[in-house]
């Protein structure tokens, strides 16, 4: 064993939730060291959200040129488009390589150690690193902190009758293809059966989706998933609900399914399964802490300690929403305590965005969770059919909704469906965390003409006095 490094903050885990705490401490003078075993960026950077979006983004590009090879309203030809698919995947994994080596530049600039390896916890002041790679073998360094901070992050639920493995792929093989199925079944109609089905639909693969419940997007409202559901039907996408999966079938090639007593066979070159993820808290260790779990999830409070002094847990392994910008804003939020600020985790809402063609976005209360928590609330939808910005941008399907307090009108929530409408996540948390009212949005001069009228009118039409519908 080398020599150990004594510290006073000691992260695992390198993604949004730990890179961030570690920059957010050395802004602030923190001796910090970093454990990161495999990419800095963690999920969120390498695997997650930027490079399903950058996918997303060729699969739009693609099929909005298929629609000019056909007969297009705007008067715009184009012959048949074809796809270079590695040259895709490489233009993805440009931006991904770009952000990651963002992230390191950031780190080495806030004097924030960095060391590669897979951690493994001693005890709550003591760390174990296994090297990886570069011919390293053996000789662990051990690292000796005041605080460690758990950010170890999430990995896919796998189903336990159709192990990842084969044709069975999880989100991160689907999003570095090297070749396209025929057909792809998914299972899990959620964020990342969404997202990903289609962009592969986009790109010409034949897909089922199948999910248990009995509708798409189960976590949000069913009118806000309307859109999306008759879109992705538009699309060609099949969508098999109250569906339960069965197995592959002998010859590896289909997907049994069974729905009430019908069993059937889907096609599925390859199966991808996305039903969820699980917190990181296995292999590592963590158990001998003995901390309070909620199943797989570290239990932290509204600061983020867990139940031993001294050891704070962010980001996904403490459970839903797992999301990179709580697991960021919680980074922060350690970070500063640990500096001796007092704070506290108390987000009046976390904006979520499902970024399927039409978009979702929500933030703070539904209509229904506001009734759930007894208060008095009023709600108002304004259509993008008669906002002009959506109607060039070809775009008209979706809504954006308010929810307000019926006695001194402060807004408790904003849900939204339509195209680009993830944008709206910052007008949506701005308004809620600064505890707007209808009025202040309302009378809120917005520029003409933005999609973003439509969060006035919201606000306007709740009020009674919408403009434009
Ligand atoms: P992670 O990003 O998972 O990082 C944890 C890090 O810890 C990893 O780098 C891991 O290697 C490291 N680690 C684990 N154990 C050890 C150990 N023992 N020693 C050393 N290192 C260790 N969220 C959004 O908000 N928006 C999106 O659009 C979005 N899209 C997504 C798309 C996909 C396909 C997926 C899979 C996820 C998506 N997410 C999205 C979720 C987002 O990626 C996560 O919420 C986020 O990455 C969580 O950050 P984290 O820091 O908690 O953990
Ligand atoms: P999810 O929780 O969003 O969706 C899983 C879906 O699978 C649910 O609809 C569930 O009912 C269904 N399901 C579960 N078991 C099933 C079964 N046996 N058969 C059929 N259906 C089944 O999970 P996900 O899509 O795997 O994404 C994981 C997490 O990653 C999300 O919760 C989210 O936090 C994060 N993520 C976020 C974004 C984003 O913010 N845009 C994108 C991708 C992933």
């Amino acid at each position: 064993m080398s020599n150990p490094i004594n510290t006073t903050l000691l992260i695992i885990g390198g993604g949004p939730g730990g890179y961030v705490a570690a920059i957010r401490a050395g802004q602030l003078g923190i001796p910090t060291v970093l454990v990161e075993g495999d990419a800095l960026g963690g999920t969120c950077l390498n695997i997650g959200c930027i490079p399903s979006k950058a996918l997303i983004h060729v699969a739009e590009q693609f099929h909005a040129l298929q629609g000019y090879a056909g007969d297009s309203p705007l008067g715009i030809r184009a012959e048949a488009p074809g796809i270079d698919l590695a040259r895709s995947v490489a233009w993805k994994d440009g931006i991904v390589k770009k952000l990651t080596t963002g992230v390191g530049a950031l780190l080495k600039k806030h004097k924030v150690t960095v060391v590669q390896g897979w951690a493994r916890i001693v005890d709550g002041k003591t760390v174990d690193v296994d090297p990886v790679a570069k011919g390293k073998a053996g000789a662990p360094q051990r690292i000796r902190c005041e605080h460690l901070l758990l950010a170890t992050g999430s990995e896919p639920a796998a189903l336990p009758f159709m192990p990842f493995g084969g044709p069975v792929i999880s989100s991160t093989e689907a999003l570095s293809p090297k070749k396209l199925p025929k057909s792809l079944a998914i299972v899990g109609a959620g964020y990342i059966g969404l997202e990903l089905g289609t962009v592969y639909r986009k790109l010409g693969v034949k897909v089922d989706v199948i999910e248990a419940q009995d509708r798409i997007l189960p976590i949000y409202d069913a009118d806000l998933v309307k859109p999306v559901h008759a879109a992705l039907k538009a699309l060609g996408v099949g969508l098999h609900l109250q569906t339960q999966v069965l197995g592959l079938t002998e010859d590896g090639k289909g997907l049994r399914v069974q729905s009430g007593k019908t069993e059937d066979v889907l096609p599925a070159q390859q199966v991808l399964v996305a039903v969820g993820r699980k917190p990181r808290s296995r292999g590592f260790g963590l158990s001998s802490l003995m901390l309070d779990m909620d199943g797989l999830a570290v239990r932290v409070d509204d600061r983020c300690r867990t139940s031993m002094t001294g050891v704070w847990a962010i980001g996904d392994l403490t459970g839903e929403p797992m999301l990179a910008h709580r697991a960021m804003a919680q980074g922060e939020c350690v970070a500063e305590q640990i500096a001796g600020h007092t704070r506290r985790f108390v987000p009046a809402a976390i904006p979520a965005v499902c970024f399927t063609d039409p978009e979702v976005v929500t933030a703070g209360l539904s209509p229904r969770q506001a009734a759930e928590a007894g208060i008095d609330a009023i709600d108002a939808s304004f259509p993008l059919a008669a906002n002009g910005r959506s109607m060039t941008l070809e775009s008209t399907d979706g809504f954006v909704r308010v929810v307000a307090r019926r006695d001194n009108h402060l807004i408790l929530g904003w849900q939204a469906v339509g195209g680009g409408v993830s944008e709206f996540a910052a007008a949506f948390g701005q308004s809620i965390e600064m505890g707007a009212r209808l009025e202040d949005v309302g009378h809120t001069i917005h520029a003409h003409p933005t999609q973003g009228e439509a969060i006035q009118e919201a606000a306007l039409r709740a009020l009674g006095q919408a403009l434009h519908v």
